[in-house]
């Protein structure tokens, strides 16, 4: 066997499948895989991690959480904005996607929104401007670093007309303080175009990406946002789009290509959209994909008053597209893996040397299988196992007997 170069602070992954079938072996030294070989054919002096009888992928990233309303729906609604509640939630829900093996995930915030705490919080900008949220979130980011990759999306409300004066202000603050991308709602804005002229802007000066909401049920309008957003360098997403489901397939189709000609990424929400959008529903996946969009698929809203029993679980979402839009489980998963990383900015991911090590084991062999169901889960981020997951299942005696098994088990 040849030796491995790596350190004691190596993982080597031993005998996971991977989707084409392959069982190998996976060393990982620092943030990245350092070599993947014929399972049995690594060693190491670092961590040795049994995963026979596991597939192992590519991490997904959520692409899409609300962290300001995020696991709001307990305590009633409106969801608090107090900057101690939300760093608290929105770690919360990052923890919890993590879990499910996101280990990247956008983050939008709602900023020009007074939490009324500023008394409590100092003198800083964070109340009075209605800075709070973005600021406790940003907080969160800083304390989560080495578990998760959390990034905040600065999500104003008005941005035009005199009202704007004060919301355009808290937007500046907002990129000042480090928001890493620009997000909001043009289409609730009295001049949409307007809105997103100073969105566009904004972001371009900074060189920061753009996620926009829109329901897409005007595809004039749409196409419109499309084609402003066209050849921004840093990146622009538009979601969740569920109008597009309402159109007939033709202006559907004509639609798409105005998207993909425009080069943005669209992000749909397949468990059910989020407290930024007024329509429910998965846009014409298939239809999209065909016409050359790239389509990422994110979870939206996450136990708030805009989905009570949201999961927030990546592989949820790419069932979703599966089982009700068609998607082969491939195609599925990509789009809350690769698509959605390239969304994110972040490098791609692939189970060979040199790729980042962000990779998410799940019992079982087949990709359709995991998508189906998965309890058990080992999630890595860079290069570590970051959290696990392991489920049991029990039956009584008699069912035991029945499936000719021992009564207790481990659960996919
Ligand atoms: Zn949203």
């Amino acid at each position: 066997m040849p030796d491995s170069p790596s350190g004691a602070d190596a993982l080597l992954l031993h005998g996971a499948r991977l989707v084409d079938g392959r069982n190998v072996d996976v060393l990982i030294g620092g943030p990245l895989i350092e070599a993947v070989g014929t399972a049995g054919s690594l060693t190491t002096r670092g961590t040795r991690l049994d995963l026979r009888g596991h597939l192992l992928l590519p991490a997904p990233a959520e692409t899409h959480l609300h962290a300001d309303t995020a696991l709001s729906a307990a305590a009633g609604s409106p969801a608090s904005h107090r900057p101690d509640d939300v760093r608290r939630r929105a770690t919360e829900a990052a923890l919890l996607q993590l879990s499910h093996g996101a280990t990247a995930l956008r983050a939008h915030v709602g900023v020009g929104i007074r939490s009324g705490v500023a008394s409590v919080h100092g003198s800083g900008r964070g109340g009075v401007a209605g800075l709070g949220a973005l600021q406790a979130v940003l907080e969160a980011r800083g304390s989560l670093r080495g578990l998760t990759e959390l990034t905040a999306v600065a999500v104003p409300h008005v941005l035009t007309g005199v009202a704007g004066a004060d919301g355009l202000a808290a937007l500046r603050d907002a990129v000042d303080m480090g928001a890493d991308a620009i997000g909001g709602c043009p289409d609730l804005d009295p001049d949409p175009a307007g809105f997103t002229e100073a969105v566009l802007d904004l972001a371009a000066a900074h060189g920061l990406p753009v996620d926009l909401h829109t329901d897409g049920e005007d595809p004039a309008r749409l196409v419109r946002l499309a084609d402003m957003a066209r050849g921004v360098r840093s990146g622009v997403c538009l979601g969740p789009c569920a109008g597009l489901s309402r159109l007939p397939e033709g202006e559907a189709a004509r639609t798409a290509d105005r998207l993909a000609a425009a080069a943005v990424t669209l992000v749909c929400l397949p468990q059910g959209g989020c407290c930024r959008a007024r329509l429910r529903g998965t846009p014409p996946v298939r239809l999209l994909r065909a016409a050359g969009v790239r389509v990422a698929a994110g979870s939206g809203a996450l136990r708030e008053e805009a989905n009570p029993v949201g999961r927030g679980d990546p592989l949820e979402a790419a069932y979703l597209l599966a089982s009700q839009r068609g998607l082969a489980p491939q195609d599925a998963y990509e789009a809350v893996s690769a698509t959605a990383r390239a969304a994110l900015g972040l490098p791609e991911v692939r189970v060979e040397a040199g790729f980042p090590a962000e990779l998410l084991a799940v019992r079982g062999d087949q990709l359709a299988g995991a998508l189906s169901l998965s309890y058990s889960r080992i999630v890595v981020h860079r290069g570590r196992v970051v959290a696990r997951t392991s489920a049991v299942r029990e039956y009584c005696d008699s069912g035991a007997a029945a499936l000719e098994l021992p009564r207790q088990g481990r659960a996919d």
